[in-house]
This record gives C-alpha cells, structure tokens and sequence, in this order.
C-alpha cells in the first residue's frame, strides 16, 4: 500500500484528455497538489492509503473550468450600468466610475468577490486584465487561486500608472518578480485594445515581450464599431495594425474577435493565435456573436471567457459554456457542431492552452496540478441520467457545483466555501454600491 494525500472517488470522472473519454467507477489520487494517478476505484482501493478519502457516489469530476478572460475586480460594477451599447457602455458609465474609485482597495474587494463566485461555480483558473494587476495576484495567492495576471497597458493616466513608459515598467517589474515560476500565478502583457496604443508602444510591449518570454492578450474586434473607428483613424483595421506589427503569433490571445474576415481567420490559424469567446458580454452589448464553428473548422484554439460582471453579469463558466455551445450550432446552422464534450474542452484544455498552461492544468492527467471540479448530478433537473457530459454541458447548474480543489487544497467542500468570509465580502460589496451609486449620480448631472 501507498500512502497518498487524497484520494477522490466520484461516480463519474471525464478527464477532457483523451477526448470523449467517460470513466465510472475510477478514483483520482492527489500527491503534493499534483494528480499522481487515476485508475479504477477497486484497484485505488487495494493500492493507495489516504490520508483524506472522498467518496461522490452521485457526482461528475472533471478538471476545474478556465476562464480565459475576466476582469475580476469589476464585480463591484455588477448591474451598474446594463441595457447601454459598447462605446456608451464604456465612455459614458463605466470609465467615469473607474477613474473617480480606482484603487488598491477596490481591486481586493472586487477580485475577492470574484474569486469567491468563480469558486462557488466550479472556475479554477481565471485570466485577468485590470488595473492594480499586483493587487490582483496578491488576492489569488491569499485565496489559493489559481491566476494569469494581464497588466494593463494604455496610454492615458490612471490611478496605476501616469504614462506608457510607467505602464511598461510596471508590466515587466510583475512578470519578473516574484511571480516567475509560481505555482498558482503566471502573468502577461495585456494592452487594453489597438485604439488605446500608437504603434510606437506596441513595438515597445514587443520587444519587452519577447526578451522577458511573456504572453500578450488584447481586445481585438469586439464590435463593428472598432473596426470602423480604425479605419477612419487609421485607414487600418485593428488586425491589420497588430499583424504588421509583428504581434499576430502563438502567444497572442485575441479576446472577442466577433468580427473577422476570412482571410483574417486564415492568418489566425496560420500564426496559432488563440481566442478568448466571450458570448454572453457580446450578447448583452450588442457586439455580435462570433463564428466559433468557422474558427474551430479552421483549427484555431477557442477558449471561452465570462469577460465582467459589469457587461456579463456573471462569472458563470457552466453557463457561458452551454451558451458558447447552443450560439455555435445556431450560427452554423448545424446541431452538431460543438458537442457537449468539445463545449467541456473549450472551457478547460483550451482554456489552458490559450494561457500557455496546457502542460500544467485543464485535463485530469498525471502529473497536471489537482485542479478539479466535482458536481451533483442528482438532482431532479438532471434526471432520467442517459450521459454525465451531456447533463454537464445542457442541463446542469453552478449551484450543482459541489467541490473544487486548486493544487489539491479543497476550497470548496460540500457547497461550502472553505476559506473566504461570504459575510466579509457582502458587508464589503453593499458599501461600494453606495460609493458607486453616488458617483454615478454625479455623472449624469454633469452630462
Ligand atoms: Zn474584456
């Protein structure tokens, strides 16, 4: 007999690798925060000796989702402005309340309520773009998340940072130190949008990219109107720019990306630049709803992305996934395209590829970091019980979610969040909404 930290037996496991792959009856061994092995219940049995042993007669494992862009701290901004179009949405609601209330304070308390949402509903990973980015990691290592850290990067002043060059230095400082080699944080390079840097920062960023081995994620035709905007400004679309620019290759993560050519799509699929779809924010703004079917065909690697809770409102990923799945067969007008095991794939190996993780997490293999997700399937919405996977992706709630564990830590147990105060961050969020509400008032007066 071994000895092995946990041992996890759920009644179900799909493990995404080898895809289509369901197994009953197997039991995950967990070692050092590491998934040492996965093998049939009744050999776990006679083989390992537990220090914790979990049984999950009615429930599904699978690996922990991904969520391949967020902005975490913009829970505090959850139904502050609905019902707008992108540009207004931006200019004339949320960029005012962030530049009156940015601070270290609101990025904690916002990322903190994220942290615990993301959790609640099965996310083991998110990757994050916003202000205060080192604020951002500190949460997610008080809180055993696990995160890849954009710093963002513009050109006008904020309460982070005053210019491009404060921008940079700040970027590179982060992704130096002392998150190189970390075991929950990575981190990379996250310029807002193409209409937010000349093109004189953005062969800097590159530069910096490429001696400091970092990723790049950006916002990339989001809305008709992005494009339109550059072309009068520029005689460019954003594409284009990034392309000449030396950016479009296998590190870049294109977030959005609704509206693309086709020859667009081929230099995609040619440079393995990866996609964050981000359904339901494109939904709620009006944005469009991007051709994943064409992209997926084409052989580009498609994440998927709660983007925030101000344009979202939900950092939901069993949600945005089935979403993600049912926009697909409708836009292609084909019910088979994205399968319920390729819907599950794109919220969790893909998710991890997309973040240059796919070594680490996103499958149950061994040797990736335990970063699981358990979830209940008895309840009467999931019944009768033809296919795990299928109930998952089609029928399944984050409320059925029952354990997560991050590197092997059992975060939550039972529907319970083990480590973060739920009363701490209610008391908390009730006071930024009265701080936002009177800024918003604020803000329509002065219009
Ligand atoms: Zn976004």
């Amino acid at each position: 007999m071994q000895h092995c930290d946990t041992l996890i037996a759920p009644r179900w496991c799909i493990p995404v690798e080898p895809a289509n792959l369901l197994l009953h009856e197997h039991a995950v061994v967990v070692n050092d925060g590491r998934i040492s092995d996965l093998l049939p219940l009744a050999d776990a049995r006679r083989e390992y000796q537990p220090s914790v042993f979990i049984e999950k007669p009615d429930h599904l494992l699978i690996p922990g989702f991904v969520n391949a862009h967020t902005h975490a701290a913009m829970t505090l901004m959850r139904g502050f402005a609905d019902d707008l179009p992108l540009e207004d949405w931006l200019r004339k609601a949320i960029w005012p309340a962030e530049t009156r209330w940015m601070s270290a304070e609101l990025v904690r308390d916002g990322t903190e309520l994220a942290i615990a949402e993301m959790i609640r509903g099965g996310t083991t990973c998110f990757s994050d773009q916003y202000f205060f980015p080192e604020i951002v990691a500190e949460t997610a290592v008080d809180l055993h998340m696990r995160a890849m850290i954009g710093t963002p990067i513009i050109e006008f002043p904020t309460a982070w940072a005053a210019d491009i060059s404060e921008y940079l230095n700040k970027a590179s400082d982060l992704v130096h130190d002392p998150y190189a080699d970390h075991a929950l944080i990575s981190t990379c390079f996250a310029p807002h949008s193409t209409s937010a840097l000349s093109d004189e920062s953005f062969l800097e960023l590159r530069v910096l990219a490429d001696q400091l081995d970092v990723r790049t994620q950006i916002h990339l035709h989001e809305s008709a109107a992005e494009v339109t905007a550059a072309l009068q400004q520029s005689g460019r679309r954003p594409f284009d720019r990034l392309h000449e620019l030396g950016l479009v290759n296998a590190s870049l993560l294109a977030v959005h990306a609704v509206h693309m050519s086709d020859a667009e799509i081929e230099i995609f699929a040619e440079s393995g630049v990866n996609i964050a779809h981000c359904p339901r924010s494109n939904l709620k703004l009006a944005s469009g709803i991007a051709p994943i079917e064409k992209y997926r065909s084409a052989g580009i690697n498609v994440a998927i992305g709660t983007d925030g809770a101000a344009s979202n409102n939900a950092l939901d990923m069993l949600s945005e996934m089935r979403m993600a799945a049912l926009l697909a067969k409708a836009t292609a007008a084909d019910a088979a395209a994205v399968s319920a095991s390729e819907a599950l794939r794109m919220a969790t190996l893909n998710g991890a590829a997309a973040l240059g993780l796919a070594d680490e997490i996103g499958s149950i293999e061994k040797a990736k970091w335990a970063d699981l997700t358990c979830v209940d399937l008895s309840g009467l919405n999931n019944q009768p019980l033809y296919d795990p996977g299928s109930q998952l992706v089609y029928s399944a709630r984050a409320d059925q979610v029952s354990d997560v564990w991050i590197a092997g830590k059992h975060l939550l147990d039972n529907g319970k969040l083990v480590h973060i105060d739920t009363d701490k961050l209610l008391k908390r969020s009730n006071e930024w909404r009265d701080r936002l509400t009177t800024s918003k008032h604020t803000g329509s007066n002065n219009e």
